[in-house]
């Protein structure tokens, strides 16, 4: 049988926003390593050392067909014609680091690329992945369509910023009638983020309200940014208490 881990193809992605690494280094593509094509998707594996038995249990070949057809499907259904779509599919092992999230979905900034990153099997722990590709495609739409921009996978945010979009990208899937997070569950992680800020009563009210302004609304990077700097998230996300930690004299 045909080995489902050969490199059949390379996929460049350029980026607006190179991932900086810790040495100071700029990164400003990626590339993707193809090992199978399954319906018009091109698919990459991202594993440590894996067999092909490992391969077929943690991303069996139906499983792995359906995820390809439907993220063709959603891409479609959100206005997005790309002319590569790839999905890349890490083992939860090697899921560390800056993928702390259950997935990604980076565009390049040609905008004819959309990669979707899972960064656990959707398979092995039997979560509705629908939900997570909904998701993810919603985060591409926003790149796609240029209200954000294409930025380097790696490249992390503050914490505020995704948690302000995902008030936009979660309402406007409930009006689609599309599987999210609803509202209730979405201001309960932004009051959980706006107590780790230490927000005053009085900002924490105005943020609160902030959030509910943004559901379902399609916003631009440069908006939420605004809206951070207003509500002084900005200046409290430098420095979340929970990840302060001594560098050396000058910070003390
Ligand atoms: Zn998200």
């Amino acid at each position: 049988m045909e080995s489902r881990l050969k490199v059949i193809d390379k996929l460049r992605l350029d980026y607006e926003v190179p991932f900086v690494s810790d040495r100071g280094k700029a990164l400003d593509h990626t590339i993707v390593r193809i090992n199978e094509r399954r319906k018009g998707v091109e698919i990459s594996y991202a594993l440590l050392d894996p067999t092909e038995q490992d391969l077929d249990s943690l991303f069996p070949r139906d499983g792995m067909d359906s995820l390809a057809e439907m993220t063709g499907s959603i891409l479609g259904d959100l206005g997005m014609k790309p002319r590569r779509m790839a999905l890349q599919m890490w083992d939860y092992s090697v899921a560390r680091g800056p993928y702390s999230v259950e997935g990604r979905a980076p565009v390049n900034k040609q905008r004819d690329t959309v990669l979707v990153i899972f960064t656990k099997s959707p398979f092995v722990y039997k979560f509705g992945y629908e939900m997570v590709l909904w998701h993810q495609a919603m985060h591409a739409k926003d790149r796609w369509e240029r209200r954000f921009p294409a930025a380097h996978p790696q490249v992390q945010a503050d914490e505020w910023v995704d948690v302000l979009w995902h008030f936009s990208i979660d309402g406007r899937l409930e009006a689609r009638n599309k599987p999210h997070y609803n509202k209730a569950e979405r201001l309960e992680e932004a009051a959980a983020l706006f107590r780790k800020l230490r927000l005053s009563a009085d900002l924490m009210d105005r943020a609160v309200k902030a959030c509910g302004r943004l559901w379902g609304k399609e916003v631009t990077m440069e908006a939420l940014l605004q809206t951070g700097r207003e509500l002084g998230l900005e200046a409290a996300g430098k420095t979340p208490p929970s990840k302060r930690q001594p560098r050396g004299p000058e910070t003390r």
